[in-house]
């Protein structure tokens, strides 16, 4: 049945679609996949995702072309990374085959939810993996459940770019030097809520976090991994508590082949007042550009994008990105699939 969305001013957030899949992995094996219209679980109350934290998610996007074909943009990066989440805390892992199967699978029962190209908007995919075994000792469970949802999301920007800003706070840490922010697991986003809800408070739209060992070197930018353009250069910090973003990964090539060098390395802080262009990147938005930085403890305050406009080599890569998300440019990296 065609819906009837009003699809260019979605927002990011959860709508209700036909259906969901799922797989259960039990006596060492993952079973059949399976579609369900329900929109909830039925799980045991000594399940380890609930009591331990053993769970991971990852997310990704389906987009409609003007040749009206369905594109996911690298989802083996997406299976990759959720195996590796698996390993982290764990968990059973889920094979490419199985990945590629629920996601074929989730798109296809719920082709009238991809939103059309000329909105803007497109398909959320989420992944979710949890242990669902009872376990009262801390140990993994024996049993696991592996879903599958989509929810169609509009575009991160109507009108164009709307630079941000980024408060710096040495309060909290996100993740621990050698704990587990190089997954997606919950927990990492469970640690994080306290410093985001502080920074929305404070009017700003996320928080920059600083190394949690020296808080000398950037790490990660709310949910989003963070980068800067100095010059001719694209940078991006290396840290072993930052989650690898598949959209930085990408940005980084891009930016290669515009004949950009391109350095991951330890960012300090004091380097933020030397770059051109700053922002965060990830697959809700691609980029967000950052207008601001404000690192409240030692009172100072970093600009950007002094006309109001985003940077210039952001937006080429944010535009690049876009075009070959929607088959708009030629996909030379082998990024796309197309699923229908
Ligand atoms: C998902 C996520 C990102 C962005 O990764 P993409 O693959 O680009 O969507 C960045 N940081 C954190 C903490 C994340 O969970």
């Amino acid at each position: 049945m065609k819906q009837n969305l009003d699809w260019a001013n979605l927002p990011f957030g959860y709508m209700k679609t036909n259906y969901n899949v799922r797989c259960y992995y039990r006596d060492g094996k993952w079973g059949e996949l399976e579609v369900s219209s329900s929109e909830y679980l039925t799980v045991h109350m000594a399940a380890t995702g609930l009591h331990y934290g053993q769970e991971a998610f990852e997310g990704l996007k389906a987009f409609k072309g003007k040749d009206s074909k369905v594109r996911v943009f690298r989802w083996e990066e997406n299976a990759k990374r959720l195996q590796n989440s698996a390993k982290g805390v764990m968990m059973a892992e889920v094979s490419d085959e199985l990945f590629k199967k629920a996601m074929d699978k989730v798109i296809e029962l719920n082709a009238d939810f991809v939103p059309p190209y000329e909105s803007g908007a497109s398909l959320y995919i989420r992944p979710l993996l949890f242990g669902s075994g009872a376990q009262v000792g801390v140990k993994p469970a024996s049993e696991y459940t592996f879903i599958m949802f989509v929810t169609p999301v509009g575009p991160y920007f109507k009108e164009g770019f709307k630079p941000v800003n980024m408060l710096i706070t040495r309060e909290y840490d996100r993740a621990a030097p050698l704990g587990t922010g190089h997954l997606k697991v919950g927990g990492n986003y469970a640690a994080s809520l306290r410093s985001i809800d502080k920074a929305h408070h404070l009017n700003f739209a996320n928080v920059l976090y600083l190394d949690a060992k020296e808080k000398k070197y950037i790490d990660e930018c709310g949910p989003a991994n963070f980068f800067a353009i100095k010059g001719n250069t694209y940078i991006t910090p290396e840290s072993k508590s930052i989650l690898p973003s598949i959209t930085n990964m990408s940005l980084l090539q891009l930016a290669k082949d515009l004949g950009l060098t391109v350095e991951r390395r330890p960012v300090l802080e004091t380097e933020l007042g030397g770059f051109d262009e700053v922002g965060a990147c990830g697959t809700a938005a691609v980029i967000s550009p950052i207008r601001e930085i404000v690192d409240m403890q030692n009172n100072i305050k970093y600009e950007y994008c002094k006309d109001g406009q985003a940077g210039e080599v952001s937006t080429k890569l944010y535009n690049k990105l876009r075009a070959i998300q929607y088959g708009d440019e030629p996909d030379t990296h082998n990024w796309v699939s197309v699923i229908m």
